[in-house]
């Protein structure tokens, strides 16, 4: 009889409805398929012993023979613990336990060899072991051991009750009898082959239970790749079905606009970069396809002119478009400066904002919807009901992390057919991250800054070097520059950050007297009309320094602004910094970044200090921040399930990531309805993943 793995645990011998409710509630396992895909953390190796004068003082997880010579009850604060006397012949420790004496204390004999396994604690001059795992050395010999004995995840509650690794494993044992260690094969012969994989059964056997390193590291590289494999198949058949059911207005002609525009009107040569992109643009454009299209460019890579010039394709085939930015100052910014552009071509243009009066609203929204306004520019005030387009053909989001995916689909149905969406991000996101969290979009990089940019010089000074900052503040305003000094706002310490802040401001404003100075302050707490007064102010040069919180972060031009001076500097995350830094270097003067901390810093925080002086290469900047952090923590990705990987690591697995979107690519270009008998076994596969909870549920 085969079993089946939707069967509840529960019915595996040796769990019960206790252990069940357990593994259910702390490991999300709820089928044998979930506790085979329950894979280990790591491995260690159980055919070594240790004699207690080897022990080191590394909380290391060792196993060591040796006898109870007696038992000790020993009064604590809450209770007591119970304390055996451990010895070998080199020496004696203590075993220690906090629960289940009673048990414990009868069921060990003193004076009998036994078998311990466990982390050492050294307290008190001596090393201890607490609740170590512990079985007679006759029954041990009994057992298997493997010097790669699998060590799953766990919680604190599991080992409080005793689920400890050994009853996980003997679980995980009975597990494969069972089912006789057979299951189903999940990727195709031709993969397997090429790739030399070995079969599913015999790659879940020994992650589980490896017989040797090399059949281990088979058995990792094979279900990392099956992982990675299907996330990628899912994201580009979803890419697939998206172009060929969603038509898209096709934007068959460029037109005047764009054609007088880039003749008569272009203020620059664009980059090759800028030109590539916008090729790819208007490739998508003019299929029949709705473009859903991510264009990713560091800060000041000239997004906006790439925007800019889509949206006269738009126009140029009589469709509206619009602009969504994620901030008041944003949407203006970009209004007063495509507003120009648009004048010298004769397109209406408006904007549209929370703060828009409603004699304005009411003008914007008729004219939108008989078609006379051609472009909208604004904020979230774009996704209200009331904003009707008569025929929006492109919508274009800036700083997309800002928005969510629902606000982004929103705009789609302001249509009787969706937009094309071109969404663009100054977050630089590594290839591999971009693969799995976007891979569902086509993306675009510009991937090259405007010629004649002056690199952003970047230094490192601490606090006790503040004077010499001052005084050389004092020479670029003199020179006629502005200056942003920002502070973290971090929301755990609130308070504390806006002392910080005000008692910067303090001595700021002292170090800087009016008249001869001016001073911006923003900051959160501020209501948004001040905040805009103040910057505004900026904007306009009548302020000489902006002092903020990282509200300035996104999007803002003051290209007079060449001195950006980040307080407390190891408090900000990687890209956050190469954010702020994004907003000077954007005129003609060289630039400055100044990055102030006090002596105390982590590694960590070292190694984005440096990694910020050394680089000014945003995705250079992203791949470490990915390293240091992790995916999980990476702008925007936080709500990707994409991310929930069981076994791959996207950060270290990135080789097996390209060769799994490689398969995925090629099988589904041989073969796009996986209708093939040799994909079979693919398309059973994909087909039952989308029942279950996630990939794993239903690989095996
Ligand atoms: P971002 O990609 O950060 O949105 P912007 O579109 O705001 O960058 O462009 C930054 C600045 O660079 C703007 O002042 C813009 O006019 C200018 N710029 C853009 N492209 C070019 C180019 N090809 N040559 C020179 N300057 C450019
Ligand atoms: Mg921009």
């Amino acid at each position: 009889m085969s079993v089946n793995l939707q069967t509840p645990i529960d019915y595996l011998k040796g769990v019960g409805p206790n252990r069940a409710d357990l593994l259910r509630s702390e490991l999300d396992i709820h089928t044998y398929q979930d506790l085979i895909n329950l894979f280990p953390n790591r491995y260690i190796d159980r055919t070594k012993y240790y004699k207690i004068n080897e022990l080191q003082r590394n909380n290391a997880e060792v196993q060591v023979i040796g006898v109870i010579t007696g038992f000790r009850e020993v009064a604590q604060k809450r209770g007591k613990r119970l304390v055996a006397d451990f010895k070998d012949d080199t020496g004696s420790m203590e075993l220690v336990w906090f629960r289940g004496q009673k048990w414990i204390r009868e069921s060990l004999k003193t004076g009998k060899p036994y078998v311990i396994f466990g982390k050492t604690n050294w307290f008190s001059s001596k090393y201890s072991m607490p609740h170590p795992e512990i079985e007679l050395q006759t029954e041990h010999d009994n057992n298997l051991r493997s010097a790669m004995q699998a060590i799953y995840p766990s919680t604190e509650k599991l080992s409080n009750k005793g689920i400890t690794n050994r009853v996980i494993t003997k679980i995980m044992q009975q597990l494969f009898l069972d089912t006789k260690g057979k299951f189903v094969e999940t990727l195709s012969d031709l993969v397997m082959r090429e790739l030399k994989l070995i079969s599913k059964s015999d790659a879940l056997f020994n992650i589980h239970f490896p017989k040797t390193p090399e059949l281990l590291s088979k058995a990792q590289f094979r279900l990392k790749f099956e992982e990675l494999f299907y996330i990628q198949l899912q994201l580009i058949l979803k890419n697939l079905i998206h172009k060929s059911k969603i038509k898209g207005f096709p934007f068959e002609k460029v037109g005047d606009y764009f054609n007088t525009f880039y003749n008569s009107h272009l203020p620059f040569e664009l980059t090759n970069a800028q030109k590539r992109v916008l090729k790819e643009i208007r490739q998508d454009l003019g299929s029949n396809a709705q473009m859903n299209r991510l264009l990713q460019g560091d800060v000041g890579s000239g997004k906006t002119i790439v925007a800019f010039m889509s949206m006269l394709v738009g126009l140029d085939n009589g469709f509206q478009c619009c602009l969504m930015a994620p901030t008041e100052i944003l949407s203006v910014q970009h209004y007063n400066g495509l507003k120009e552009l648009c004048n010298k071509l004769n397109i209406r243009i408006s904007l549209l904002t929370g703060s828009s009066k409603t004699s304005e609203r009411r003008k914007i929204h008729e004219n939108l919807e008989n078609g006379n306004l051609q472009i909208l520019i604004g904020t979230h005030a774009l996704l209200e009901d009331k904003v009707k387009f008569k025929n929006l053909g492109l919508a274009i989001i800036d700083e997309q992390h800002r928005f969510g995916v629902q606000q982004r689909s929103k705009l789609w149905h302001k249509n009787t057919s969706p937009p094309h969406v071109l969404v663009m991000t100054a977050t630089p996101i590594p290839r591999t991250l971009a693969m799995s969290v976007y891979g569902d979009l086509d993306i675009s990089v510009i991937d090259e800054l405007p010629a004649g940019r002056k690199p952003i010089k970047t230094v490192h000074r601490f606090d006790n070097n503040r004077l010499k900052v001052f005084k050389f503040i004092k020479d670029e305003i003199a020179k006629g520059r502005q200056i942003y000094v920002v502070y973290p706002l971090i929301q755990e310490s609130e308070k504390m950050d806006y002392k910080d802040l005000m008692d910067g401001y303090e001595s700021i404003s002292r170090e800087f007297p009016m008249p001869k100075y001016q001073i911006s302050i923003v900051h959160g707490k501020m209501k948004p009309d001040d905040k805009d007064y103040e910057m505004q102010r900026f904007v306009r040069g009548e302020t000489n320094i902006m002092v903020a919180t990282t509200v300035i972060e996104v999007g803002v031009n003051v290209p007079n602004a060449s001195v950006m001076i980040i307080e407390s500097a190891e408090r900000f995350g990687l890209s956050q910094l190469h954010q702020l830094r994004g907003r000077v270097g954007r005129g003609a003067e060289q630039s400055f970044c100044i990055l102030m901390t006090s002596h105390k810093l982590s590694q960590n925080s070292k190694t984005r200090l440096e990694t910020m002086v050394r680089s000014s290469d945003g995705f250079e900047i992203a791949e470490v921040d990915l390293k240091l952090r992790g995916p999980g923590d990476i702008m925007g990705t936080q709500q990707s399930g994409v991310l929930n990987l069981r076994i791959a690591d996207i950060v270290k697995d990135k080789d097996i990531l390209e060769q799994a979107r490689y398969y995925a690519k090629s099988v589904l270009k041989l073969d796009p309805s996986l209708g093939l008998p040799e994909h079979k076994v693919i398309l059973n596969t994909y087909r039952e993943m989308s029942k279950y909870r996630n990939i794993w549920n239903y690989i095996s």
